[in-house]
């Protein structure tokens, strides 16, 4: 670290947009190229989270050698792969340090642009505008990651044009939405417009641009926020059935560092669980230990070190979880936990089971809208076993047609299968929310006839 300069943490981004914009592409595209070349050049895609070194982003952008990039890398959370991510509690959005909202620049704003906006308004995080696709516009001359502003120079007259009034058109779409924008390379009041980054994830023009960005002007403005801290502050991203591994927790160190052996807790459904485990230092971090199937996506994980008050931190933990399961963000419209223990106090209603508190309420969602309207007896998150077919089970004897486990991304344990065949509970499972709500009223069809 040079001079008295402070020591700062890589910034962590995410990529939100609406489907099909190219967020996928676009990380692919950030990691892709790196990977190419020589010896993968230290990339690590981790668990949930790609972290690149600044070297490597040095790398792909016109940055000389001398010129000093003053965090050690980026963290993007691979928000393309947790589909729930935007629904994750307030926590999981807000320790991000900067998002990336994808627009596809032939359709501009869309239904889940506007919502991710809203969320972000939320949360209160900053974001930059990946105008993507512009190879699209009809006779773009392909200039291979280049910088936005050498490659817009070779285009035509006619791209030019194109490019000039689509651009304007999403500035006003932002506008309606209470933002201003403005290209990156015209906004001289970057900390107040935001920033638009004209990028093709398909040729990487304007991806060097967006990477610089992240890393340059980024830090300086929210140094502080990036100053190290040997506090560790931590939050599960994912919750996950290994084949081997059994269930594992993917976390994203925020802050601090994180060793072999360190005792944690994390927030689970039934309360705060400890463990002596193994955890290895890094940004992305896949955790094993017993019982971690209870752990909620989305909330703190807390290392205790040697002379920490063990009380003080399981209360903390508690805490946490009483916020998880019973407030709502204040800010945060429709969704979240208050109608998941509204419905948890339902006495008749199905049993629901899903991979993550986003799948959760992205399910529960959907059972209550009008059309479904299917009431909830119960939750609970990661695989099913013995003791979810065995509390739906209270079902078999009150409402027949409510004995249901509807089963999520989530694992069904061998004993669980045996106990509700023996009980006669039926246990769904599907891949996506339409299929098992489907498969749900076919079963009450059936049962009716
Ligand atoms: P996501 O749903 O936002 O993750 O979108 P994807 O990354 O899956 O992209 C959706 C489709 O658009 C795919 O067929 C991509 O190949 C394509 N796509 C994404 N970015 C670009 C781009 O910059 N240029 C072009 N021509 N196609 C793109
Ligand atoms: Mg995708």
């Amino acid at each position: 670290v040079a001079g008295d300069e402070k020591e700062l943490r890589a910034p962590i981004c995410c990529i939100l947009g609406h489907v099909d914009a190219g967020k996928t592409k676009l990380l692919d595209c950030i990691r892709g190229t790196n990977v190419q070349g020589r010896e993968a050049g230290g990339i690590t895609q981790q668990i949930g989270a790609t972290y690149l070194p600044a070297e490597n982003i040095r790398d792909r952008t016109s940055l000389k050698a001398e010129t000093a990039i003053k965090v050690p890398g980026l963290l993007v959370i691979d928000t393309p792969g947790h589909e729930s991510f935007s629904k994750m509690r307030s926590r999981g959005l807000s320790m991000c340090d900067i998002a990336v909202v994808v627009v596809d620049i032939t359709k501009g704003l869309e239904k889940q642009t506007v919502e991710s906006l809203h969320l972000l308004r939320c949360h209160n995080v900053s974001f930059i505008v990946a105008l993507n696709k512009v190879d699209r516009l009809y006779g773009w001359k392909e200039c291979t990651n280049a910088p936005i502003v050498e490659a817009l120079k070779k285009q035509s007259d006619d791209v030019k044009s194109e490019y000039k009034w689509r651009l304007t058109k999403v500035v006003t779409e932002f506008k309606e939405n209470g933002f201003n924008t403005a290209p990156y390379y015209e906004n001289n009041k970057k900390k107040k417009v935001v920033n638009i980054v004209p990028t093709s994830a398909e040729s990487g023009e304007g991806v060097p641009d967006l990477l610089l960005l992240l890393v340059r002007w980024l830090p300086d403005i929210i140094t502080d926020k990036l100053a190290y801290d040997d506090t560790i502050e931590c939050t599960v991203l994912e919750v996950n059935e290994h084949k081997d591994l059994g269930t594992t927790v993917d976390v994203v160190l925020i802050n601090g560092v994180l060793r072999q052996g360190d005792q944690v807790i994390v927030c689970t459904k039934q309360g705060a669980y400890k463990h002596h485990k193994e955890v290895r230092a890094a940004q992305g971090v896949k955790i094993v230990a017993r019982g971690l199937q209870y752990a909620m996506a989305g909330t703190s994980l807390i290392v205790v070190k040697p002379g920490d008050d063990l009380r003080q931190a399981e209360a903390a933990a508690m805490q946490e979880i009483d916020m998880a399961i019973s407030t709502t963000d204040e800010n945060e419209k429709g969704t979240t936990t208050q109608e998941v223990s509204s419905i948890m106090t339902c006495k008749e209603g199905i049993y629901v089971q899903a991979s993550s508190v986003g799948t959760l309420e992205a399910i529960i969602a959907h059972l209550k809208s009008s059309s479904v309207d299917i009431p909830v007896y119960d939750w609970n998150l990661g695989p099913v076993y013995k003791q979810d077919v065995m509390k739906a089970s209270a079902m078999l004897k009150r409402k027949e047609e409510y004995a249901v486990i509807l089963a999520f991304d989530v694992k069904v344990m061998p004993e669980a299968s045996a106990l509700a065949a023996e009980s006669g509970l039926k246990i769904i499972t599907a891949d996506t929310v339409y299929r098992l709500v489907n498969i749900y009223t076919e079963h009450i069809k059936g049962l009716k006839e």
